[in-house]
């Protein structure tokens, strides 16, 4: 089913994973996977690397998750290393294996290099995917937001401009970067409806696992650490559990925050530990989304 089915019918609840580096991993990933299907997710999306095979292993785990998991799928694509060429290829897979949904966004560069640079026959922007796809295929189309700009970006209000192109041309929904004061998701929506984007935001949550990753992240996608999220990274930056136990209490009330201002999904940045994201679940008995009896 399309997303933007599901969104017209209900909140969704959604969880990202991501590939492993070698075919070793796939097992945990698809275990990680089956352990939060308990909580019925709308939809899991598998993120795209940026290159090589495990571009591979997001097709092969997004289409496991379909067939022998049953949960609807949304299969990120990025510009990243592939031509247009390439990426028809895995285009055409992905419909003929019958995934209905795709996010399309331009990627990270590969590790080692600080810029993005797009491949001689390749696209250069997530709008040039995005209206590649919605010219040639039928799928439902999702694309990327930034409530606190894009790193890249020049001020928020150019960010927000190609925002508004790639839902001109089509995308469906869009899903926020991760951010941990949710005042940044609010007024960023206010400033999209201003900008006359009308299409379901789904805000991205990514609960602290280790303080010392939330600090990385956090960096590299220039999303501020609230004070007092601050404090507590500071205090349990030597121990990973009390630091675990932390993230799955802020994000529980993150995503309470939230789901009560009447969000339309929330959607998970697992990162293939299934352990926090199913307590938040727990604790928040979000109705359709519980563990079962
Ligand atoms: C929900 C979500 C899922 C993600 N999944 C993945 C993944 O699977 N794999 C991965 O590698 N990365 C992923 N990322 C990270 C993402 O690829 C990076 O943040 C990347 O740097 C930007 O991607 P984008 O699709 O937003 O790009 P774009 O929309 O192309 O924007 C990138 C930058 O270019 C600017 N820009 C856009 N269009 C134009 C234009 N026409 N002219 C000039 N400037 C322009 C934007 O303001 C921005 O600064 C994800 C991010 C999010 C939020």
């Amino acid at each position: 089913m399309k997303i933007k089915e599901i969104l017209a019918k209900t909140r969704p609840v959604s969880f990202e994973f991501f590939p492993p580096r070698s075919a070793d991993g796939i097992p945990d990933v698809l275990e990680a996977i089956s352990e939060l299907a308990i909580y019925s997710p709308d939809f899991v999306s598998v993120t795209y690397g940026a290159g090589g095979s495990t571009q591979a292993f997001t097709e092969e785990i997004t289409l496991q998750a379909k067939n022998d998991l049953g949960v609807e799928v949304m299969a990120h694509l990025t510009c990243v290393g592939q031509n247009q060429e390439e990426l028809d290829r895995v285009l055409a897979r992905l419909e003929a294996a019958g995934v209905e949904n795709i996010i399309a966004l331009r990627g990270d560069p590969p590790r080692g290099s600080t810029e993005f640079v797009a491949v001689e026959g390749g696209f250069r922007h997530a709008s040039d995917l995005l209206k590649h796809v919605k010219s040639n295929y039928e799928f439902g189309v999702a694309a990327a937001c930034y409530p606190e700009g894009h790193t890249e970006s020049v001020d928020l209000t150019a960010d927000l401009e190609y925002v508004k192109k790639k839902v001109d041309l089509g995308a469906d929904f869009l899903v926020t970067q991760l951010f941990y004061d949710n005042q940044y998701y609010f007024d960023f929506v206010d400033r999209a409806r201003a900008a006359g984007i009308q299409v379901p935001i789904v805000p991205g949550v990514l609960p602290v696992l280790n303080s010392a990753q939330v600090r990385r992240f956090t960096s590299l996608s220039g999303s501020n650490i609230p004070p007092q999220l601050d404090v507590l990274l500071d205090k349990y930056a030597d121990n990973e559990n009390s630091a675990r136990d932390m993230g799955v209490e802020y994000a529980t009330e993150q995503v309470r925050g939230l789901w009560d201002a009447g969000v339309p999904g929330v959607h998970f940045y697992v990162l293939n530990r299934s352990y926090s994201v199913s307590r938040i679940l727990d604790n928040l008995q979000i109705p359709g989304h519980t563990r079962p009896n």
